[in-house]
């Protein structure tokens, strides 16, 4: 059943679904967060916005044709887990890589771990965390799109040509590690407590559903500031030009000050993916980037010695604009 697009009533929704799932989303978190097993509650809030956002994806879909299937669904579920299960229990044993690398550095930075303002409100704290984290998610982001030796991983997120709220958590292992060593390791560096860990990682997570939904919302003014749908399908175009902005997770602030921010008047993309090709297999996507024929397949083409030259690259040359060429 669609719900037709002339009607008062879609119109009504397509407005108001987006704050109404995010709202949802932060209130159970708050309210998980309370009880003796937060965790348990959190994923209980986790899963029925996915399902919230499965069913309105059905009646209201942003593009139709990203409802069939692209026999991809047990991977992006793989993928999700093995990441959210590598992360989990790399911090259920304390040896994170940006927790050991927080504690071989804080020695040297000890009188920064004071800097935390642990005396203001957390949501402010909270906020304050986010934009922090998000300059690391930023970077980590831009050079998995400029450098091969990055891409090699990333293109796996990008290559599904449907977005929905089940390709979420569609990344390579190592893409995601590289990320959250990226935007954690500063926070810990700081002294930022437990709580602005857990609330960014929610924020984090009900961002990241939403900007794959395919439900026709719309975000208006929101767009200026959070990682919104409509601008998270300009990144993932087929377009170059297109693809290579709106890296926020989920603010984009420094999109805007870095001027990668883009958001034209016009429908955003329904033609997605890359030029390349990943692997079938879910294994075979786990080792793909690991070979030099694999990366070939990936690429769409064989990679010059230029764009392995550019992987060692520090960030600030990556800012200055040496793009792999491949798309987004
Ligand atoms: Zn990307
Ligand atoms: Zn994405």
């Amino acid at each position: 059943m669609l719900i037709p697009k002339n009607s008062w009533l879609y119109a009504a929704l397509s407005y108001s679904l987006w704050p109404l799932f995010y709202c949802v989303g932060l209130i159970g978190t708050y309210a998980a967060f309370q009880t003796q097993s937060p965790l348990l509650w959190f994923n209980v809030v986790y899963f029925s916005v996915v399902a919230l956002i499965a069913i309105f994806e059905r009646i209201m879909p942003y593009e139709q044709t990203w409802l069939k299937r692209d026999g991809e669904t047990f991977n992006d579920i793989a993928h999700t887990l093995l990441t959210k299960g590598a992360v989990q229990i790399a911090a259920a044993i304390g040896a994170s890589f940006p927790m050991l690398v927080a504690i071989v550095a804080q020695p040297v930075l000890s009188t920064s771990a004071h800097i935390w303002p642990s005396a203001w409100p957390l949501a402010i704290q909270v906020v304050l965390g986010l934009i922090i984290a998000e300059f690391g998610l930023y970077i980590a982001h831009r050079l998995a799109h400029e450098k091969l030796a990055l891409w090699r991983f990333h293109a796996l997120h990008h290559s599904v040509e449907r977005l929905w709220v089940v390709n979420t958590g569609r990344f390579h292992v190592i893409d995601s590690l590289f990320k959250i060593a990226l935007s954690q390791i500063p926070l810990y560096l700081l002294g930022a407590p437990l709580p602005v860990f857990l609330w960014i990682s929610a924020v984090t997570a009900f961002t990241g559903l939403l900007t794959h939904c395919n439900v026709d919302v719309r975000t208006g003014p929101l767009d200026w500031v959070l990682s919104t749908p409509r601008l998270h399908r300009w990144h993932h175009s087929k377009e170059l030009s297109e693809g290579n902005t709106n890296y926020g997770e989920n603010l984009v602030l420094w999109d805007q000050i870095l001027g990668t921010y883009f958001n034209p008047p016009r429908p955003s993309p329904v033609d997605i993916g890359i030029s390349g090709k990943v692997a079938k297999s879910f294994l075979g996507q786990l080792a793909q980037p690991f070979s030099a024929k694999g990366v070939r397949q990936i690429l769409g083409y064989a990679p010059k010695k230029s764009d392995e030259a550019g992987a060692s690259s520090v960030a600030a040359k990556a800012l200055a604009g040496d793009k792999v060429g491949d798309k987004d």
